[in-house]
């Protein structure tokens, strides 16, 4: 298996806030053999210990503490009911742009740990078609809660099978185009990916380092805020996606980041400032191994830093992103180079922390 086909396995296994059941199982079947030590808290994060070898001398007694955060959950929904001909309506979790709804096909989960159970279904708004609706009706653009699920089976069935609370995701396909991968959960299991890779090429460090794949992140960072609790870190690096707007229509002051232009070294956002040493340290990196960055600023949006950076007494903390077109649609969209960069520069970092 290539290194890119475990990303495509990554962005195409469930797994909402709250229900991360299969996508932690399937990160831990991953893990196994990159670090020593390896839990799950009581919210469902998983906590990854990868303690220091370093190249001369013997480990300090007290080794810097670096937490990585990338969040393994993904937008999606949970059935909140199931109306009197076996419709589901969906409660979201995450926040879709309703706009990219329309006409999908989804995939509910009546189990979160069992895919043999899951059912295929069609997502459409409720209310009229083009060729019957008004021109008002036509201009609105409903909410997440009017949108409903066709499972094409009749109601008793749908009753047997499914109930409130279900996991619901849309269910697209990954595609390779050039250098370019997209899929519906870039966000994060591109980070993920490059937690899991960063760690599994380092030769030598001599930090310890507390690598964490939180659960809950796209309702409010909450696994990252809970777990920084139990790893209390010097260092933390939360690892996420961000935006590139480098496409028509958008001018190039609000690109935020451009595809193809190697990793995003995130300055702020609206959940943290990074610390002002660490951004320049990776700069620094970035030059010295010749690997591509770019710095960017999120006008609105956080990330997981923003929950471990002011937990038990804070500690010094910043974002390293992969540049990602159309983020929370179903075509998130990376560069294959960016995400490589990210991964290895990640890994400079951590051979270079003490
Ligand atoms: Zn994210």
């Amino acid at each position: 298996m290539s290194a890119l086909d475990l990303l495509a396995k990554l962005t195409t296994t469930p797994g909402v806030p709250g229900r991360e059941h299969r996508i932690r199982q399937l990160i831990l079947d991953e893990i196994g053999a990159i670090f020593d030590e390896i839990s799950v808290d009581p919210l469902g994060s998983i906590i990854a210990v990868k303690k220091p070898t370093p190249k001369k001398g013997k480990a300090a007694k007290e080794p810097l503490r670096v937490m990585l955060a990338a969040h393994m959950d993904q937008i999606g929904f949970l059935v909140s009911h199931i109306d009197e001909k076996g419709f589901l309506y969906l409660n979201p979790v995450g926040g879709f742009d309703t706009r990219n709804l329309f006409a999908r096909m989804v995939t509910v989960c009546p189990n979160p740990n069992d895919p043999s159970k899951d059912l295929i279904g069609i997502l459409n708004p409720s209310g009229k078609p083009i060729h019957v609706a008004s021109p008002e009706e036509r201009k609105r653009i409903p909410t997440v809660r009017e949108f409903m699920v066709d499972l094409g089976i009749d109601k008793k069935q749908v009753d047997k099978k499914v109930k409130i609370g279900d996991m619901v995701v849309i269910n697209a396909p990954v595609h390779h185009l050039g250098d370019l991968m997209v899929s519906q959960a870039m966000d994060n299991r591109a980070a993920c990916w490059i937690a899991i890779e960063a760690c599994r090429k380092l030769k030598n460090h001599s930090c310890e380092i507390h690598c964490v794949f939180t659960v809950q992140e796209e309702v409010g960072l909450r696994g990252a805020t809970a777990s920084s609790h139990t790893v209390q870190p010097d260092i933390g690096i939360g690892i996420d996606t961000t935006l590139a707007v480098d496409t028509p229509g958008v001018p190039a002051h609000e690109a935020c980041t451009r595809l193809g232009d190697g990793a995003a070294i995130t300055v702020m956002d609206s959940s943290a400032i990074g610390d002002y040493d660490l951004i320049e340290t990776f700069d620094r990196l970035g030059k010295k191994h010749k690997i591509k960055t770019q710095r960017s600023i999120l006008a609105a949006g956080g990330t997981d830093t923003g929950g471990l950076q002011r937990t038990a007494g804070g500690c010094r903390a910043m974002t390293l992103s992969c540049p990602t077109r159309y983020i929370h649609t179903v075509t998130e969209t990376i560069h294959t180079g960016d995400i490589k960069a990210c991964r290895d520069l990640l890994a400079a970092y951590l051979e270079s922390a003490a």
